[in-house]
């Protein structure tokens, strides 16, 4: 039936588009979680008239199909972890800009660090920068409600969505609201799209709000004995009213990884990027605060106009980790600030306790930490000692008032621990609000809405290199 329904699809769309060799399945079968399964087939869409295609004939012979951007996602989302086709939209990738109404409209696969250069042709920003921002689609980040490094001060994707025009799984289109200023007709189907992970619809184009482009900017490193001197000096810049656009936390295990993984040679310290923009005048007044702040809280600290050389270290976070262990066992939790040391010291002793590295880095001004547990993958103790120990942390997260994703999403590596965040009820509204887009369950049939998938019993691929592994 599945080839039946790959060959109605080459034949509907053009057989040069539907992929079944080997490499390309390889390609398709993992994302940034390092899980891998091959899909029966990858379908290239060119534009919403191959999606509406592919999608009615895969409802029509109710066979899975997982939208796919970059592959970028921590968390599953798009595995095709029970085989049917993936659906690359990274080839429907245009930047157009409306200079007068601040506003993008773009192709699904457009990379958002693109969208962001072209506006500022224009003198206008798209704010929200994923640290895959050279790699991430726009459909992915709309599809996670992707944030970033400027989300504290400048808030996630959802903020920047005017519109969306989708494709449910019976191929019809959806033009969900406008690209206008105000918008006022019917129910926001616009908004349940957004971090719906591609479960309820395909994002062909969207339309984006723009901001002015800050005209100056100005960043900080600086480094801390003791990862809790960076918490409290975190909590002493929002509380002194300074609101960076980037305030990065990175603790000693992550430094010096990726020290190690730059050939740095460094001292054993947290740090913090702090970044402030805005009119010149703004930032020169909250860097004498925060200057005033570093000086008696941290160990040392430097300051740039040029930025590059200071965020070496933060962007090789992800891919240095693995110089501590071959595997990761990791989430991105989001912590009432408040309540930010609490639990680092609850977390640390988890590490101490099961053995394992802790690396952490995150979004320290909106409380958004990606957490992690390194293992030996060939050792099933360890392994099973990080999975024990980050039950124990993401239900800490919950008890403190937390949540168990601030913007990677669910996917499969997390919907172990939705009953801990969403009640019955509420998990009985989202089902149904699946049923009514997709009634045969055809669009990532993975996710928490329809099944859930024991990753502990899956090991990771370190063979396939990504895009970003790169040093
Ligand atoms: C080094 C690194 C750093 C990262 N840093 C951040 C960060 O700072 N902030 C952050 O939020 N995330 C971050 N991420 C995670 C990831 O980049 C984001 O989740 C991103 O939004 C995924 O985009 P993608 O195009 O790669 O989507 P994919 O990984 O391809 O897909 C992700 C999900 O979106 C769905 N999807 C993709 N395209 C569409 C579409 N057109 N229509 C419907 N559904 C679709 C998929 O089915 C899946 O559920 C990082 C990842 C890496 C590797």
């Amino acid at each position: 039936m599945t080839q039946d329904a790959i060959l109605r699809i080459k034949n509907a769309i053009g057989g040069g588009k539907v992929l079944t060799d080997r490499k390309s399945l390889l390609e398709a079968s993992i994302d940034n979680s390092r899980y891998s399964f091959l899909p029966d087939a990858v379908v290239k869409a060119e534009s919403g008239d191959d999606i509406s295609k592919a999608l009615k004939i895969a409802n029509e012979e109710k066979i899975f199909v997982c939208p796919r951007g970059a592959g970028s996602g921590c968390c599953g989302a798009a595995l095709p972890v029970f085989k049917g086709i993936v659906l690359d939209l990274s080839a429907i990738n245009f930047i157009e800009i409306d200079p007068t109404s601040w506003t993008a409209h773009v192709g699904a696969g457009a990379i958002n660090s693109d969208i962001d250069k072209t506006a500022a042709k224009y003198g206008l920003m798209y704010p929200p920068d994923p640290s895959s921002k050279n790699y991430s689609t726009i459909g992915g980040n709309i599809a996670c409600n992707a944030g970033g490094l400027r989300a504290a001060k400048y808030g996630v994707t959802r903020d920047y969505v005017a519109a969306i025009t989708a494709y449910i799984a019976d191929g019809s289109k959806m033009e969900l609201s406008r690209p206008l200023r105000k918008f006022a007709v019917g129910m926001n189907l616009k908004d349940l799209f957004i971090g719906s992970e591609g479960s309820l619809g395909v994002i062909a184009e969207a339309h984006l709000k723009l901001i002015k482009r800050p005209p100056f900017k100005q960043t900080t490193l600086a480094a801390f004995l003791y990862d809790n001197a960076a918490f409290e000096c975190v909590q002493k810049i929002l509380q002194a009213n300074i609101m960076p656009s980037v305030l990065e936390f990175m603790d000693a295990q992550s430094v010096a990884a990726a020290a190690k993984f730059k050939g740095k040679n460094m001292e054993k310290s947290a740090m913090l990027l702090i970044e402030l923009d805005g009119e010149k005048e703004e930032v020169k007044s909250s860097q004498n605060s925060l200057e005033k702040i570093l000086s008696t809280l941290s160990s040392g600290f430097e300051t740039a106009d040029d930025a590059e050389p200071l965020w070496e270290l933060r962007r090789c976070c992800s891919s240095a980790m693995f110089l501590l262990n071959n595997s990761k066992l990791n989430q991105d939790i989001v912590l009432p600030i408040p309540k930010t040391v609490e639990f680092f010291d609850y977390f640390k002793d988890l590490g101490s306790e099961s053995g394992l590295q802790t690396p952490t880095f995150g979004h320290a001004a909106d409380g958004n930490y990606h957490i992690h547990f390194m293992y030996d993958g060939s050792d099933a103790k360890q392994k099973q000692k990080a999975f024990l120990a980050m039950q124990k942390a993401v239900e800490k997260t919950v008890e403190l008032g937390g949540a168990i994703s601030g913007e990677h999403g669910v996917g499969i590596t997390k919907s172990k621990y939705m009953n801990l965040q969403i009640s019955d009820a509420e998990f009985c509204v989202m089902k149904k609000i699946k049923n009514a887009l997709d009634p045969n369950g055809i669009l990532n049939p993975q996710l928490r809405y329809t099944s859930q998938v024991d990753i502990s019993k899956y090991a990771q691929n370190k063979d396939i290199k990504l895009p970003w592994d790169k040093r």
